[in-house]
């Protein structure tokens, strides 16, 4: 519980600072964006594909700054507002292109393994996107090249309000001392990691009601996201 204070005090003093700036820089890096994707029709018009290039990657570098900036953004915001009632597969189904485009970039098997019968839920359907978009691509990363993407939907009687998504990979799995920092705001093992795709996901999902729960041992690491039914459709 002590933990879980802590992280919740860091994720406020995050959300303050946050608050204050990302909107301000949002706005001229919609400027920004929108003249390189000018300049880069100009130069394309005039066959100058070194210069096209350096703009290919400025464009690509804002991505990562608007990115980052989204995530603050999400991280400072106090509640979730448009909840819809909605099957947890359609979610699952709209970002599957986007998993194994990326994926297949890596040379990493995706099977997806859906539940139709499972009752839906009550979410905000682009906040999930980002959830398990977020898992799925620190799946495919963790693994580098090659490896399994496994992505389940299920339903266990020992926790029978709720549906499990489960996000697993054959990774080489989190150390036992990084298990309980995972989800900390910052926290990255990676060259060019923001460290907030977790805590991101962590709140989503806590918005929702649900929580989610990590797996891990050198055969690979299993997230699941447990999410209430919505309970005002569940008729059963
Ligand atoms: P980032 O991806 O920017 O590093 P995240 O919050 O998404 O930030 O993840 C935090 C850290 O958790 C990662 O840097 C990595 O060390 C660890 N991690 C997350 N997912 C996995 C995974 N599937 N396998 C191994 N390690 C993982
Ligand atoms: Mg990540």
């Amino acid at each position: 519980l002590e933990e879980q204070i802590r992280r919740s005090d860091r994720l406020k003093t995050i959300g303050q600072i946050a608050a204050g700036t990302a909107h301000e820089i949002r706005n001229p890096l919609t400027a920004i964006k929108g003249f390189m994707q000018l300049l880069n029709r100009t130069l394309a018009d005039r066959e100058m594909v070194k210069e096209r290039e350096f703009v290919g990657i400025v464009l690509t570098e804002l991505e990562r700054v608007n990115d980052l900036v989204s995530d603050f953004l999400l991280l400072s915001k106090p509640k979730e507002a448009k909840r819809a009632s909605m099957r947890v597969g359609k979610v699952l189904q709209e970002i599957l292109p986007m998993i194994r485009n990326e994926a297949l970039l890596h040379s990493v098997t995706v099977i997806y393994r859906p539940k139709p019968e499972l009752p839906p839920i009550l979410a905000d359907k682009e906040l999930l996107k980002q959830v398990f978009l977020n898992l799925g691509k620190n799946a495919i990363e963790a693994m580098g090249e090659g490896g399994t993407l496994i992505i389940r939907e299920n339903h266990y009687p020992y926790e029978s309000d709720k549906i499990a998504i489960e996000i697993q990979d054959t990774g080489p799995g989190i150390p036992p001392d990084f298990l309980d920092k995972v989800f900390d705001p910052f926290f990255t093992t990676k060259p060019q990691g923001t460290g907030l795709g977790l805590s991101v996901c962590q709140r989503i999902v806590h918005d929702l009601g649900g929580s989610i729960e990590v797996l891990s041992s050198e055969e690979g690491t299993k997230f699941i996201v447990w999410i209430p039914y919505d309970g005002g459709e569940r008729g059963d």
